[in-house]
Formats: structure tokens, sequence, C-alpha cells
């Protein structure tokens, strides 16, 4: 079949996905109604895909301490305004309480990256708290890219779930903005293969929208999801696409801002590309455009709400953000955000006395 945008929106709308280089080209020369027939048919590919399906989660942020300086970040080394913190296995307990006792059942146990506060043995004790406490959480980790040795460890405690967003694949860009351990471009893209090799189910991966050129970016992206399923089976859980936002102590540092248009451009041709991929979608957006996009169905299958980015911002301490990661842009409670989107007509996935709770 000849290479037209036409066929490739029929090739989509039978959910047989399309190649980084057919995505490229409906990059290139896809006119507005042609981006308006792709959002129609991410949308169908959803519905038929996901029913509606929509996975909460929270992060837990439990350490700000790390080693590497990324220009964007608010726990970067050099930022001397933060104030630090490793949470203590009690602490961490009255935070993951705290967010059970909302209704969350999927935990994102994130932190900087430090041989010691992020390392297997700190992630070990936490896990080993919850299942003393009879805090049955599903568990997603995202520390820095870890060793085979380690992904094992994780394996071994029962996590199946891993995250790693390269940031940028464009390998001057990322040099331009990373110092430390971070630095090593190679050693951070092949994490999720190791994740994966040591028996973690489901990797997630994405990109920092506002470093390099998105187009580029998503297309690498793509690419390295192909990889993925070559070898092992099948494409990753995830793509996360969080757009770049004001961090305390750093100069906000975008090359390539993205706007609301072309971030939408961008979960229609990953829901085109890859039908079976789940979408995130996080508080770094505001609720009217949250709100928007989930109206719009584009593909988003996966949503966290009351977030913080602070160690301990739950519950040690008030949510204003400033020794967070980042600042937030939806500081909506999970309750209101539950309601909104049953109220669109999506099934939220956790606490199913929440759920009834809501629904009479
Ligand atoms: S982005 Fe991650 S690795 Fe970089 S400074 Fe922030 S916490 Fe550390």
């Amino acid at each position: 079949m000849p290479l037209t945008i036409e066929n490739l929106i029929a090739q989509a709308r039978e959910g047989r996905g399309l190649s980084s280089d057919e995505a490229a080209f409906f990059i290139d020369h896809a006119s507005c109604d042609q981006w308006q027939g792709a959002f129609r048919i991410a949308k169908l590919l959803t519905a038929s895909r996901f029913q509606q399906r929509l996975h909460f989660f929270a992060p837990l942020y439990f350490s700000s301490f790390c080693v590497n300086d990324c220009t964007y970040c608010g726990f970067q080394a050099g930022n001397r305004l933060l104030k630090r913190k490793v949470l203590t296995e009690d602490e961490f307990l009255q935070e993951a309480r705290f967010l059970w006792n909302e209704g969350h059942r999927t935990l994102l146990l994130i932190a900087g990256e430090h041989p010691l506060y992020s390392g297997v043995g700190q992630i070990a004790s936490y896990v080993a708290a919850l299942r003393r406490a009879g805090l049955d959480f599903s568990l997603i980790v995202e520390v820095g890219p870890l060793s085979l040795e380690d992904y094992g460890i994780l394996h071994e405690l029962g996590i199946n779930h891993c995250l790693l967003f390269q940031e940028t694949y464009h390998r001057e860009t990322y040099t331009q903005v990373h110092r430390g351990r971070k630095r090593d471009f190679d050693w951070r893209l092949r994490a999720m293969e190791r994740a994966l090799s040591a028996g973690i189910e489901k990797v997630g991966v994405g990109i920092l929208l506002g470093l390099g050129s998105w187009q580029f970016d998503l297309i690498r992206l793509i690419d390295y999801a192909y990889k993925i399923k070559e070898e092992f089976g099948s494409f990753p859980a995830t793509f996360s696409f969080p757009r770049m936002r004001p961090a305390n102590g750093t100069a906000l540092f975008q090359n390539n801002a993205v706007s609301d248009g072309d971030f939408q451009k961008i979960l229609a041709i990953s829901r085109l590309t890859c039908p079976t991929v789940g979408l995130v979608l996080t508080t770094r957006e505001s609720p009217d455009f949250r709100r928007k996009l989930l109206e719009r169905g584009l593909g988003i299958t996966h949503i966290s709400a009351g977030s913080s980015t602070t160690p301990g911002g739950y519950t040690l301490k008030s949510k204003s953000g400033d020794d967070g990661q980042f600042e937030l842009a939806d500081h909506r409670p999970l309750l209101k955000v539950v309601n909104e989107v049953l109220k669109l007509g999506y099934q939220p996935v956790m606490s199913s006395s929440l759920q009834r709770e809501l629904r009479v």
C-alpha cells in the first residue's frame, strides 16, 4: 500500500499500529483535518481496548537526596535551598496509610538517585513495613537505573513494575542538561531491558517534554518500544509524557516547550502506533486541561491525583511544594478527581469501597 495519511489512518483504525517511520510521516504530513481523524481513531482504539478503565496511582516520594545535577529538577545535588529528607520506616508507613485511607491502591515509590537512600536495601525495608502493616498496595518503583542484580532483588521482593524515563533521546541535549552519574546515556537507556531480563513484568518509559524536539523524542520512544516488543514479546506497559514544571531553586530550562495542542498530538500518535500501551497523565497538568484530555478520550489510561512531590508531603508538612521535586498544577484532592472522572463515564481502578461510596 502506498504511504499516504489516509492509508495510515485506515491501518491504525484496524488496531494494526504504525511503525516509527510511519508515525514520523504522519507527523510531518498530516493536515489539521487529518489530525482530527487521528484524534477520533485514538478515542475509538482506547475505548475498545481499555473500556473506560482509569488506573489511579499516588506517588510516594521517600527521599529527596540525589547525586545528580539535572538542570530542571528541584532535587538536583547543587540546590542549596532544598531541605532534604529521607523518610524513616515509620514516616513512610504514615504516608502510605494516609494514601490507603484516601482510597489509593497503587503506590509509585519514587526518589532521587542515591546509592544508599534509594537503593534496593531502602526499598526492601519499606516493602517489609507495608507487609507488616497489611497495606496490600500494588507497587511501582521509579528510582535511578539499577543493575541487573538489583532489579532481580526488586523482583524477589514481589515488585513487578518499574519506570524509568530517558528524558530525551537526543544525546547532545541529554549531555547538556545532566551532570553526575545520570550523564551516562547508555546505562540509562538499557535500564528497562535489564529490569525485564531480571524478571520484572512491566516497565514504563517516557520523555520529559521541554528538553528536545518532541517529534524527535516521540519517534525514538516508539522505536524503543518496538525494540522492547521484539526482545521481550510485548510493548512497555506505559508511556509517560511529563511536561517540565518550575521547581524551587532551579531556573526553568525549556529548549522546546510543548503546547497543549502538541501534547494532544503526542497522545494520539502514541495510541495509533502502540494501541496496547497505557498512557499516563499526572498532576503536572492543570485541572482544566486534564478534564479536556479525558473528555476527548485521547488515550489516557493511568492518572495520579491528590499528589505531593515532597518526601513527607502528605502527612508531615504542608503540600506547598517548596521542598518538592517540582511544582504541581492540579492540587485537587483525590475524591474530587474521582468524582469528576465518574461523571465523564470512566471506571476508576482503585479502592472498591471508595467507588461504592461515590456511586450511592
Ligand atoms: S531528575 Fe532525578 S536524577 Fe535528576 S536531579 Fe532530579 S531526582 Fe536527581
